[in-house]
């Protein structure tokens, strides 16, 4: 594949930006990667790892003449660093970001972009549990999906550039609008890693009691909580705070369902458990039919449940 940035400055340089920096010099997608962190650090751990070709101390160096500029840090800390960068952006350069959060993110970040730099919010639907600089991989984005955010009117050339470069990081790439995004993802992301985590915690209480039995015999499902619950505490806390409305409106239909399932294991009511998880399973199918997961029991691990 083609260049299609001659310069690309990436603004953190944890899991997310790390992977796009190897899967775009797998692939031949950027001239010349810069990049920046906040601690020294992580800006001394990518230099010894090279997947940039030059690492800054400031994010104002590094979107130095930079063709599109990456803010791959915490929903949080967005509007600082956009702050921090406005005054250094080259003119026709496009400005997108990573942030797993939209609303919170566009207005946090929009109006600091200047006349005529472009801004197409983003998101790639992939990760891990890992985090910083030598967590990346050039796999991460591969038959994932990447949502670009553009509000109305925006340049339809700069959206596509960035459209390109995600399908040459192995992503699908759809448009939505964000706040139909933030409700998406708070049923499909956010709320889900909430659970995991009350459940985690939940256990960790119970630990105390049966001793190491909850770590000791922990079974598939308990497990897969486990995972999803090591994910980075700075980035999660940053999603909740920054996409409030749309997880309360899914916590609320979620605790109602609860307590509805609750209601029929005190009444005993098998029928209606029965009936709900035949409906659930049916969209267990839909996920692996969509390409999305395997159908290998136990994801595919070959472990024991
Ligand atoms: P990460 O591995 O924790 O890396 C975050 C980077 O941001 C690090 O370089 C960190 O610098 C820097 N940073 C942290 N706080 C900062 C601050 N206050 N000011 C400036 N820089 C700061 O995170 P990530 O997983 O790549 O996530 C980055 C973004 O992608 C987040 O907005 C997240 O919502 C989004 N995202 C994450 C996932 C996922 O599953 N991980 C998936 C999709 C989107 P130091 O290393 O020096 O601390």
């Amino acid at each position: 594949m083609s260049v299609i940035y001659n310069r690309v400055a990436l603004i953190g340089l944890g899991l997310i930006a790390s992977s796009m920096a190897h899967a775009m010099r797998r692939d031949g997608l950027a001239g010349e990667i810069t990049g920046t962190a906040r601690s020294a650090e992580s800006r001394e751990i990518t230099r010894e790892l090279g997947f940039c070709d030059a690492v800054f101390d400031t994010a104002a160096e590094a979107v130095n003449g930079a063709d599109l500029v990456v803010l791959a840090v915490p929903v949080g800390a967005m509007e600082a660093v956009a702050r921090e960068i406005a005054p250094h952006l080259k003119p026709g350069a496009t400005v997108t970001d990573v942030g797993s959060v939209k609303r919170a993110v566009v207005e946090a970040v929009g109006p600091h972009i200047p006349e005529g730099v472009h801004f197409v919010p983003g998101h790639p639907l992939a990760g891990t549990e890992h985090s910083g600089p030598r967590s990346g991989f050039a796999e991460l984005f591969e038959n994932r999906w990447c949502l670009l955010l553009p509000e109305p009117g925006t340049d339809r050339a700069a959206i596509d550039a960035l459209a390109k470069l995600w399908r040459g990081m192995g992503a699908n790439v759809d448009e939505m609008g964000i706040d139909h995004h933030d409700l998406v993802l708070a049923v499909t992301s956010h709320c889900p890693h909430l659970i995991a985590y009350t459940m985690v915690g939940v256990a960790d209480d119970l630990r105390r009691v049966t001793d190491s039995e909850v770590i000791k015999y922990s079974a598939a499902g308990f497990r897969d909580f486990t995972r999803i619950a090591a994910s980075d505490p700075t980035m999660w806390r940053d999603v909740f705070l920054n996409n409030k409305e749309a997880t309360l409106e899914i916590l609320g239909r979620f605790t109602e369902e609860l307590f509805a399932l609750q209601r029929a294991i005190r009444t005993g009511d098998g029928d209606q458990l029965h009936d709900y998880f035949t409906r659930t399973r049916a969209i267990r199918r839909g996920i692996v039919e969509a390409g999305q997961d395997t159908d290998a029991p136990d994801f595919g691990r070959g472990g024991t449940r």
